[in-house]
């Protein structure tokens, strides 16, 4: 069995849902689909989740208009059939009642998280009927059954095998549609894999059944050697260790969910990013080994602070770290970067949740400095950190940009760079030249 997860921008008009129907029909081997919403309806979700929470009912209503028209006309370009329209409008019905429901009782976090789970709930149930109306036998699974978080919002990997595996060998299908991003907390309440949680939810799902391949589809040719969006000549990467492009989810590649790599690499079933717009381009393989060397390509990671903490009396005496931690872990906020010397320490975090509490306890023992608006800027490449030559070309392309942190050795296949975030743009393209030639 194969994984193949599409993304907001796969199913997001109808032409192209139509075209995700053709790839899985195309398969040889059973299919467990894995769908996220119709791009922009998570982000719908959560301003009218908003809206609700400042007690704007009035605008939280006028939302959901709109993404109800939306839905509207989309289902028409979706299907033909006069009794799948009226399925699929059905269909409609139910979730923005329950939307419009929600507007009537009062705001809480939970019922927040029911507001979101409706855009997966949505683009797989829609995709059934039309799955139904070109013939295609499939089996619907709601994830609301089987997918699952613990209290630290860990998935439970075993829950999850066990309750998916009775569904799986029900003899009916070779086809399985199921949503991303959606679960049940340790309280059984909806909730969710956080924003992009989708991929997740795919390696997660591909773990569990040991799938032969976890496919993510979305709207570019794999990942890139730098960031397209600020970069104007990238390419993609053909290949990729689970190591390497955990790396490069973590700090800042967006077209993975940081977290979605260790279920994959668990289980050692490698990881293809496709492109839904161009299904045969090579896309990027990701495997238990790298092949190839030097450095494969570069990500930026905005929204980052960085904190010097300087010991005033003990310099780094040792227990200093300990205590530094310490006060990161009780406000569970982790450390990205780290860098020392002998009288202090600088790390970045990428979270303001709970900085000033971080800021206060830190300043009863040591004297602490704050820079906020940073960016990482990770080169990663196997073993790149014990070849020669990397550092160097990384230090003349470089240049004259600041550089506030630099960390080197923590990881072999990582080097990372901290920079103000002003300076970011600069900084991708002058490593685009001199580490690529780009
Ligand atoms: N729909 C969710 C989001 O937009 C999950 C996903 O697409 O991966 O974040
Ligand atoms: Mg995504």
């Amino acid at each position: 069995m194969k994984i193949m997860k599409f993304g907001g921008t796969s199913v997001g008009r109808p032409e192209r849902m139509h075209r995700v129907a053709e790839l899985v029909i195309a398969q040889q081997e059973p299919v467990l689909l894995v769908l996220s919403a119709l791009s922009g309806t998570t982000n719908a979700l959560v301003a009218i989740g908003e809206s609700l929470s400042l007690g704007k009912k009035e605008e939280a209503k006028d939302r959901i208009a709109v993404l109800q028209q939306h839905y509207h006309d989309f289902v028409r370009g979706l299907l033909q059939q006069d009794n799948n329209l009226l399925e699929a409008d059905q269909i409609l019905s139910e979730h923005f009642g329950l939307l419009d429901m929600i507007c009537q009782v009062s705001y809480s976090e939970a019922l927040n998280r029911d507001i979101l789970a409706q855009g997966e709930l949505l683009s797989t149930k829609l995709f059934c009927v039309y799955l139904r109306e070109i013939g295609v036998n499939h089996v619907f699974l709601n994830a609301l059954d089987f997918m699952c978080i613990d209290e630290n919002d860990e998935p439970r990997l075993d829950a999850i095998r066990h309750g998916l595996s009775p569904s799986l060998h029900t003899g009916v299908g070779k086809l399985f549609v199921t949503q991303g991003y959606i679960c049940r907390n340790a309280k059984g309440e909806v909730d969710n894999l956080k924003r992009g949680g989708s991929d997740y939810t795919a390696s997660l799902l591909a773990t569990a059944v040991n799938a032969s391949v976890c496919e993510i589809w979305t709207d570019i040719d794999g990942m890139h050697n730098n960031d397209p969006r600020i970069v104007d000549r990238t390419r993609p990467v053909e290949q990729l260790s689970f190591e390497e492009a955990a790396e490069l989810a973590y700090f800042g590649a967006k077209i993975l969910h940081p977290a979605s790599i260790w279920p994959a690499q668990q289980a050692n079933v490698p990881v293809r990013l496709l492109n839904t717009m161009e299904p045969g381009a090579a896309g990027t393989l990701i495997t238990e080994r790298s092949l190839g060397r030097g450095v494969k390509a570069v990500a930026a990671k905005d929204g980052i602070w960085a904190i010097r903490i300087k010991s005033s009396r003990m310099l780094l005496a040792y227990g200093f770290l300990r205590k530094v931690f310490e006060v990161f872990e009780k406000y569970r906020t982790p450390i990205d970067m780290v860098t020392t010397s002998e009288v202090a320490v600088s790390v970045t975090i990428d979270s303001d949740a709970h900085l000033s509490e971080i800021l206060t306890e830190l300043g009863s023992f040591s004297a602490v400095e704050v820079d906020a608006d940073q960016c990482i800027v990770s080169v990663v490449g196997q073993e790149i950190g014990r070849e020669n030559g990397v550092l160097q070309d990384l230090l003349r392309s470089i240049g004259m940009i600041p550089v506030r942190m630099i960390s080197h050795g923590g990881s072999p296949h990582n080097i990372s760079l901290l920079v103000d975030a002003g300076r970011k743009k600069e900084l991708l393209q002058q490593l685009n030249q001199g580490l690529f030639g780009l």
